[in-house]
Formats: structure tokens, sequence, C-alpha cells
């Protein structure tokens, strides 16, 4: 049976990934339901995105991210839902090892941080893992982010500080959702460039 409060919103991963990035992405989706605007490379993006995946879907051979993947399942485009997190989401990938380990893998069609995952990109996918926990009642160590235009795949590790913050920051989404207010200015100016979509909308608010 759900444990949550079943007037509370469900907060979707990308909640996590945006609310990591900048709090107030959150608030422009999730109250004002503000479509944000992209530059058409990035919708463009958004479309190699999905073939890449499906092309992963179509490779015959076991999963290539490392020698224990050997007969390995993958399961593609996996809805998730967690009642007692109040969390959704649509996972790319999950490798299932022979030896029963679930491993979330997702596709990003840009670059790394330098050769590193992104901050909110770790985020993202801990998010995930804590849905795989609920579903499959395992406990999910590590993850992959593979960075398409680099070809880049980096395994990250995943602790339990790392699951504990990600509740916290469930907690403060469904806050920002219920008390409709605009969160300060938390993230440093560089990243304001455009790329989150609302940059007009969060000028006219500050
Ligand atoms: S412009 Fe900057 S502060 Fe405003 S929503 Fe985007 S990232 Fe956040």
């Amino acid at each position: 049976m759900p444990t949550s409060d079943i007037t509370e919103p469900f907060v979707a991963v990308t909640d996590v990934k945006h609310y990591i990035f900048c709090p107030r992405i959150v608030y422009f989706e999730r109250v004002l339901h503000a479509k944000p605007v992209f530059g058409s490379q990035q919708e463009e993006g958004g479309e190699k995105h999905e073939e890449y995946v499906r092309k992963e879907l179509r490779r015959k051979d076991a999963v290539y991210y490392s020698p224990d993947f050997i007969g390995a399942q993958k399961l593609l485009f996996v809805n998730l839902i967690s009642p007692k997190l109040g969390l959704t989401g649509q996972l790319d990938c999950i490798i299932k090892t022979v030896k029963g380990e679930f491993i979330p893998v997702d596709y990003k069609n840009m670059g790394s941080n330098h050769g590193k995952v992104w901050m909110d990109h770790k985020y993202q996918l801990v998010a995930y893992a804590l849905l795989v926990e609920e579903r499959y009642n395992t406990i999910v160590k590590r993850m992959f982010v593979n960075y398409i235009p680099e070809k880049l795949i980096l395994e990250v590790e995943i602790t339990p500080t790392m699951k504990t913050h990600v509740k916290r920051v469930i907690g403060h989404i469904k806050r920002i959702i219920s008390d409709e207010k605009l969160p300060p200015i938390r993230v440093a100016k560089h990243k304001c460039t455009g790329g989150c979509g609302y940059r007009t909308l969060c000028k006219r608010s500050i």
C-alpha cells in the first residue's frame, strides 16, 4: 500500500536534475507550467538522443560497458514509480547482470564536464537508482552515464549519502510545488546562459 499522502504531487526524476542545476527551474515548470524556450539545436539534440538509445535496443550483443555484463539483459525505456517517495521517471536503460545486479544507464546528447559527470546528471541517476531499488527490491551500487557526442561512458559509484541527499531534494521540490514560492537565485551567474530555457522569464522575476 502506498504510504505517501495522495494529495502530494509526484516529483519527476527530471525535477531532481533541474533542482540540482537550479531550483528556480522547478518553480517555472511545476508551478507556472511555463514552457522552456530552447534553440533549434537543443530540440534536434532531443531527437538524436531517442535515436541513439533505440539503436542500443537493436544491438544483439550484451552491454559493452564491462566484461561483467556478458549475458546481461538490457531493459530500455523503463517507466518507474514510487508511491512511497512520490517519485516517477522513465529510465533510458537498466542493465540486469546474470548475477542479478541492476545498473541504471542514462544517455546524454551533450558533452561531459571535462571528462566527469555533471552534478545534476549524477543526482538524476541516483533518483533513478532509488526507483530501481523499490521496483526490483534490490540495492543499486553503481550507474553509468553515456555522453553520446564524446562516446564517453562514465561509471559512478552510488553511496547511501547520495541517496539520502536525493530524498531530501525530493522534499524540497514538493515544498516548492505546494508553497508556490519562487526560490531565491542560488546558481552561479555563468550557469544562467539560457540553457535552462527560462532566462527571459527568470529575469522578469528577479
Ligand atoms: S536563468 Fe539562471 S537563475 Fe534563472 S532559472 Fe535559469 S539557471 Fe536558474
